[in-house]
């Protein structure tokens, strides 16, 4: 929903996530992901015609709305997630359209500095106050690291709004060294930043998913319509992982115990590498 100005320092946790810099930005909680095609390719295609088009629309009501039905007779109306809006006005912001962003905020090409977000559907209220779980739930350092290791806003989107999945990581790390992490002795070091976006990047490339795998983005909102599915630990005779809440939030599937055991050593290694190397720094 919201894409705001980065000038707000009071957002609930202290750390803007929504625009970061020229390249990182998130829309996932306006239904980015939320398209039959997730793929970066796929999203670029669509954000860049819905921009190219939008920049010919007179700032009018008529017009503004009639760009939502053009968009949505062009673009498949299938959501993998059916009651999560996907907003048509999502498109690409920023002197090199660089990022994704809101095409009705004050600030975007053509605006003028008028507010069309109350022609969405949240109406702009609910676009200017909301803010996703991780602004609430995840510490501030865990938020600064991923601002500064996502690649680009693509990845950025899809990891930011995955609360539990990087507080269970980055505690974890945290817990080995026997101390807390700041982004000031994680990023300084090539190695660890790498390391942080091979998490980051499983988001993507996760290679336990079932088959098929509709749900790429995530639904993080209170009311819980699209929980993950449990992973059936009993039926390939094993007991809960210790990396339950990563491999739920990863959306896993395990046909035996020697799948499971590959995909705890894939995570067990990228925490071991971030907590060796941060502490060879200490
Ligand atoms: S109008 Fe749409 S794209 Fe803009 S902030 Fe609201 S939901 Fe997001
Ligand atoms: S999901 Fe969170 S970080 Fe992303 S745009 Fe919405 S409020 Fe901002």
């Amino acid at each position: 929903m919201p894409i705001r100005c980065n000038m707000d320092n009071g957002v609930p946790g202290g750390v803007y996530l929504c625009q970061v810099n020229e390249e990182i930005s998130c829309g996932a909680c306006c239904g980015l992901y939320n398209v039959v095609d997730p793929s970066f390719e796929a999203l670029m295609e669509m954000l860049t015609h819905r921009t190219d088009t939008f920049a010919r629309v007179p700032r009018d009501m008529d017009a503004i709305l009639a760009f939502k039905e053009k968009i949505e007779a062009r673009e498949s109306q299938k959501r993998p997630f059916p009651e999560f809006h996907h907003c048509p006005y999502i498109g690409l912001v920023g002197t090199k359209r660089s990022r994704v962003g809101c095409l009705l905020h004050p600030v975007a090409d053509g605006n003028k500095g008028i507010d069309f977000r109350g022609l969405s559907l949240y109406g702009g209220m609910a676009c200017r106050v909301y803010f996703c779980p991780s602004y609430y739930h995840l510490p501030r350092a865990f938020k600064e690291i991923v601002r500064e290791a996502a690649r680009d806003w693509y990845m950025y989107g899809l990891a930011i709004t995955e609360t539990k999945m990087l507080s269970t990581f980055f505690r974890e790390v945290e817990r080995r060294l026997n101390q807390p992490i700041t982004k000031e002795e994680l990023l300084k070091d090539k190695k660890c930043l790498e390391t942080v976006r091979e998490f980051l990047e499983l988001k993507l490339h996760w290679p336990f998913r079932p088959d098929p795998f509709t749900r790429l983005g995530n639904y993080f909102f209170g009311d819980q319509l699209y929980p993950n599915p449990p992973i059936h630990y009993e039926a390939i005779g094993e007991t809960t992982s210790r990396y339950d809440i990563i491999l739920q939030e990863l959306v896993s599937h395990f046909d035996s115990a020697n799948e499971l055991h590959r995909a705890e050593n894939l995570l067990d290694g990228l925490i071991d590498s971030l907590s060796s190397n941060i502490s060879q720094m200490l």
